[in-house]
């Protein structure tokens, strides 16, 4: 499948340019390619907005799925400071987006983001 003459996949949009989305590495530089035709059947297209929130979403969910494992003392990508720095400027980085945008993500919802911040600054104060 090399083109696509349908609408973004997310929201629905059909006059713009719609791409084929691929995210190569994930926020912790981890392969991440989910067009592979091994790891996906189903490559999704998505106009250049939706594929911005798409890769928000992506490294909210990395962010969200290594403090889950901080905080349950198992081995985390954001255990060592700086990554656990950067995971929060990533997180303040993330919401500010959100913010600019007028219509509602269809990837992520900011009180989600400011949730998982709230749960990252409290780890911070008992570290
Ligand atoms: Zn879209």
């Amino acid at each position: 499948m090399d083109s696509w003459n349908g609408s973004c996949q997310a929201c629905g949009t059909s006059d713009c340019l719609l791409t084929k989305f691929s995210l190569g590495k994930d926020f912790f530089g981890r392969p991440y390619d989910r067009l592979s035709p091994s790891s996906d059947q189903n490559p999704k297209w998505y106009c250049v907005t939706c594929s911005v929130h798409k890769n928000l979403q992506r490294d909210f969910r990395d962010i969200r799925a290594e403090f889950d494992k901080l905080s349950a003392g198992q081995g985390s990508e954001i255990s060592t400071a700086d990554e656990f720095r950067r995971a929060s400027l990533r997180l303040q980085e993330i919401l500010a987006i959100l913010g600019e945008t007028k219509q509602q993500s269809p990837f992520l919802n900011g009180p989600d983001v400011t949730l998982l911040m709230e749960r990252l600054n409290t780890l911070t104060m008992s570290v």
